[in-house]
C-alpha cells in the first residue's frame, strides 16, 4: 500500500483557511484533518475535540516533554501543536491528512517530512484581511492588532511554500484547494507501486 499524503495547510487568521477546509472536507471526507492540541481559551461556538483539543499549560508541555508532538508552537502567547500517533497512523494506512498549522510549524514539518505538500491560503489583500480581523468581534481591539502583525510575518513566509490558494471567492479557493490535493494524488512518485503490480502480472 502507497503511504498517505500529508498536506500543509497556513495563512494567516482571517484567510478563511477554515471556511475552505470545512468545505474540502465535506466534499471529500475521506481526507481526515488533523485536531491540535492548544492552550488557548475556547471561542464562542468552538467544541472540544472537533478542531482542537483545548489542553492546560501542563499537559501540553508533559506532551512536549515526551516527544508526543510532530511540531508546536507558540502564538500569541499560547501553545498550539499537532498530536504525532494520528498523521502518522493516518499516513501508514495510506489515507490523505491536512495539518493547519501556522508558518513556524510549517517549517518544522517541512524539515521532517520533505515529501509533505505544503499550501498558502492568501487573503486577496491586505485591507479584505484587515476588514475580516475586525469584524469577527470575538476578540478586544489589542488582540486583533497582535494578530495583524503575526499575519504580516506569516504572508512573508508564504514564498516557502509549494502552491497558494487566494480566498477572494470561497467556492473558487475551495475548488483550488481541492484541485492541489487531487492533482497530489495522481503524481508518478506516488503511483510507480501501482506500475510495478501491473507490469509484474505482464
Ligand atoms: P487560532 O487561534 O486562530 O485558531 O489559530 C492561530 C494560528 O495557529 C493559526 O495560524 C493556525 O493555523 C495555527 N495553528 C493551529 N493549530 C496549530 C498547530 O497544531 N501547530 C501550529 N504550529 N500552529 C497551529
Amino acid at each position: 500500500m502507497n503511504k498517505g499524503n500529508l498536506f500543509i495547510l497556513s495563512g494567516p487568521s482571517g484567510s478563511g483557511k477554515d471556511t475552505i477546509l470545512k468545505k474540502a472536507l465535506e466534499r471529500h471526507p475521506e481526507i481526515k484533518l488533523s485536531i491540535s492540541s492548544i492552550t488557548r481559551d475556547m471561542r464562542v461556538g468552538e467544541v472540544e475535540g472537533e478542531k482542537y483539543h483545548f489542553i492546560s499549560r501542563a499537559e501540553f508541555e508533559e506532551q512536549l516533554a515526551r516527544d508526543m508532538f510532530l511540531e508546536h508552537n507558540v502564538f500569541v502567547g499560547n501553545y498550539y501543536g499537532t498530536p504525532r500517533g494520528p498523521v502518522e497512523e493516518c499516513l501508514a494506512n495510506g489515507g490523505d491528512m491536512i495539518v493547519e498549522i501556522d508558518v513556524n510549524g510549517a517549517k518544522q514539518v517541512k524539515q521532517k517530512m520533505p515529501e509533505a505538500i505544503s499550501i498558502f491560503i492568501m487573503p486577496p489583500s491586505f485591507e479584505v484581511l484587515k476588514n475580516r480581523l475586525s469584524n469577527r468581534g470575538t476578540e478586544s481591539e489589542e488582540l486583533v492588532a497582535k494578530r495583524l502583525n503575526e499575519a504580516i510575518r506569516e504572508i512573508k513566509c508564504a514564498y516557502n511554500y509549494d502552491y497558494i490558494v487566494i480566498n477572494d471567492k470561497l467556492e473558487e479557493a475551495t475548488e483550488d484547494l481541492l484541485s492541489v490535493i487531487l492533482c497530489e494524488r495522481l503524481h508518478i512518485e506516488k503511483n510507480k507501486k501501482f506500475i510495478d503490480e501491473v507490469l509484474e502480472k505482464c
